[in-house]
Order: structure tokens, then sequence, then C-alpha cells
């Protein structure tokens, strides 16, 4: 009866009438057989082409059954080759030895036929499942590694395309500003190029960003503290938000202590003050009001707070939202085609850069109320 698909095996017997018997059985089990009168001559056609199982006899002339196999898993291509030794020795210690070079299993002579077929069977098909897994491995191995060279690609590709955006975007936004501050332009003009300035602005914000959120632990943000005089940053920090909220109507208030001074780096705190402005006009529904405030906090530091009449986060997503690539929208949502879940991950950077906390909390009235907090 055929308990496994054909195989090839290799029978090791000095005795001619032992090899002849187990290749009968074998082969009535439908299995290729190779026989060896020997042991060298057993390695010489094991390396031919690796079987799928020795049979081997333990005592043999010249190199015995052990050294035999010792041998065959010491080579690189019959290192897997299962060895099922045959012995005429009943002793526990014969056993011993065979497991310890490297046999899966020990059958006593004269044999059980039924023994010896069933233990054949199982240890086929246990090679069977190593071969399985073997090449699972192997494949697995194979798309890891070409995972990894798409992600070194997708890097080496995003930097580049990065890198080259920043640079043109700084003439466009310099010269859409020198043009937007000329007396007397026409009002259409005017517009059109202060449209101009904020596409450019919010482009750039997005280009340092990704810069920003993809840097490593080495080339972390540092920032560059200096006495900042917060209502007048906070006036600069506002203007693409006030150029944007004239084309979508939102009523832009802002709210800040008189004249203090604090240290931080204004540039990217600035940023963090557009990109969370930025969410909010995309957010919140047009003609809604959209309150800036800074102040100083009664224990020290300082606090911004920037706060919208949109549709808020949702409690769930509240830690979440912060991470990159993070978006509450679908990506067939049509206005999260300009969402890229970045702006939030690189103003927690810049905020914790500061040894400072950024979080979301729930605006009275409805809303997104998101909370800078600096130390002092
Ligand atoms: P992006 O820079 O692409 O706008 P963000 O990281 O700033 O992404 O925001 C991530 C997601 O958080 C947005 O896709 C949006 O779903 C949600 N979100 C951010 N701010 C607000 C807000 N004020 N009101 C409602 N949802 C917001």
């Amino acid at each position: 009866m055929h308990t496994t698909a054909p195989a090839d095996i290799l029978v090791v017997d000095d005795s001619s009438p032992n090899r002849d018997l187990l290749s009968e059985l074998m082969r009535e089990q439908g299995h290729a057989v190779r026989v060896a009168g020997t042991g060298e001559e057993a390695l010489e056609l094991a390396r031919q082409r690796a079987p799928d199982l020795v049979l081997l006899d333990v005592v043999m002339p010249g190199i015995d059954g052990y050294q035999t196999c010792r041998q065959l898993h010491a080579e690189a291509t019959t290192r897997s080759v299962p060895v099922l030794f045959l012995s005429g020795s009943e002793l526990g210690s014969a056993r011993v030895k065979g497991f310890e070079a490297g046999g899966v299993d020990f059958v006593n002579k004269p044999f059980d036929f039924h023994e010896l077929t069933a233990r054949v069977a199982t240890h086929l098909a246990l090679r069977r499942l190593q071969r399985q897994a073997e090449a699972r491995t192997a494949e697995l191995e194979q798309a890891n590694q070409r995972l990894r060279e798409l992600e070194a690609l997708r890097q080496r590709l995003s930097a580049a395309i990065v890198h080259d955006l920043k640079s043109p975007l700084t003439p466009v936004l310099q010269n859409a500003e020198w043009l937007m501050n000329r007396p007397g332009l026409d009002g259409e003009v005017q517009e059109a190029v202060s449209e101009v300035y904020v596409a450019a602005n919010s482009m750039h914000r997005l280009v340092l960003s990704l810069l920003d959120v993809a840097r490593s632990s080495d080339t972390r943000l540092v920032p560059q503290r200096q006495p900042v005089a917060v209502r007048d940053w906070l006036e600069k920090a506002t203007t693409f938000a006030r150029l944007k909220a004239r084309a979508t109507g939102h009523r832009l208030q802002l709210k800040s202590q008189e004249a203090d001074a604090f240290s931080f780096d204004p540039e990217l705190m600035g940023r963090c003050v557009e990109n969370l402005l930025d969410n909010a006009l995309k957010y919140a529904p047009h003609g809604s009001p959209v309150l800036v405030s800074a102040h100083c906090r009664d224990e020290g530091g300082l606090e911004v707070r920037i706060r919208d009449r949109g549709p808020g986060i949702p409690d769930a997503m509240k830690s979440r939202i912060f991470e990159p690539w993070t978006r509450l929208d679908s990506a067939d949502d049509p206005q999260a085609r300009s969402s890229h879940g970045l702006g939030l991950a690189f103003c927690k950077q810049a905020v914790e850069a500061h040894a400072g906390q950024l979080a979301v909390e729930d605006a009275p009235g409805g809303g997104s109320l998101f909370v800078i907090r600096l130390p002092a």
C-alpha cells in the first residue's frame, strides 16, 4: 500500500541479501532505490544527487554507518537528508550513538516490515514538510529582499523629489511676496498673486514636513531658540491663514497677550501654527470662526490654542492622529486628496523638540481645539 508519494531512497548495507530485501520492500512502496555496499560508495551516490532518505547499516567494513552519517551531514548538499539507522545491536548505547551522529531514527535488525515502512513513510512526510518550509522561507526571504530594495528606492526617490522641489519654491514664494506688496496693484491681480503665494507656501510647508518627519534619530529637529515677541510672531505666523481665509470666508480671530517675549524657535513654531490653522480652514465649515490665541501660563511657559468649529477629532483617534500618514477620511474622499497625514506629525515633533506638548481636545460648543504647551 502506498503511504507516501514516491521518493528517492538510498539503501546502504554491506550484506547483499539485506540490500536486495530492503530494495524490494522500498520498490514495492513505489520508491526509486539506489544501493551502496559501503559508506564511501553511499557518500559518492549521495553527492551525485541528494536522496530523500538513507537507510543506513551501522556495521560495515571501511567507514561505519555513524561516520557515513556524520560525513553526509557535514556536506552542504546532503546536510538535511534524513538517515534511518539499521542495526543488529539492541543496546541503548548504539541508539544514542546513532542519534548523536545525526540519525533521525533507529530500526533493529531483523526488522519488522510494517514497522520499517511506517517509519520510512513518517520520515519522508517530515522531509517533504521540511522542504516545503525551506522553499517557503527562501521565497519569503526573496520577497523581503525585494521589498527592502523597493523601500530604499522609494526613499531615495522621495528624498530627491522633495529636495528638488524645495529649492525652486523659494524664489516663487519670494517673488509672489514682492509682487503682492507692490503698491497700486489691481485688485484681481492682487488676488491672483495672493493665491500663488498661499499655494506655494502650502507646498513648501508640505515639503518641509516631509523632510522633517523623515529625519533619522541622529538628525533630530533641534530648535534654534531665540527671544520672540509673541504677538508679532503670531501675526506673522497667521499671514497665510489670513490670505487663505479671504477665499474660504472663515473668520480668523487672533488673541495674544501684549508684548510678551518668550524663548523658542520662531520658524519651527510658526510652521506648526500654520499647519494647525491650515487644518482648521480645511475641515471647519466655510464662514465659521477660527480662533488663535497665545498666552503665558500661570505655571510658566507659553500656551498656543487653535480652535475651530469643524467636525472635531473622535476620541478613539485623538492619540493616533499625530502619527505620520494618519488621516481620518478615506483616500476616496475628494477633500482627503489634499491631506497626507504629515502636518500633525511634524507639529508634534516640533513641539516635543522644545520639550513641550501638543494635544487635541474637544472645543467647548463643538469642533477641535489644538493646544501647544511650551515649558518656561
Ligand atoms: P495633512 O497635513 O495632510 O493635513 P494632518 O497630519 O495635518 O494631515 O492631519 C491628519 C488628519 O487629521 C487629517 O487628514 C484630518 O482627517 C484630521 N484633522 C486634522 N486637523 C483637523 C481639524 N482641525 N478638524 C478635523 N479633522 C482634522
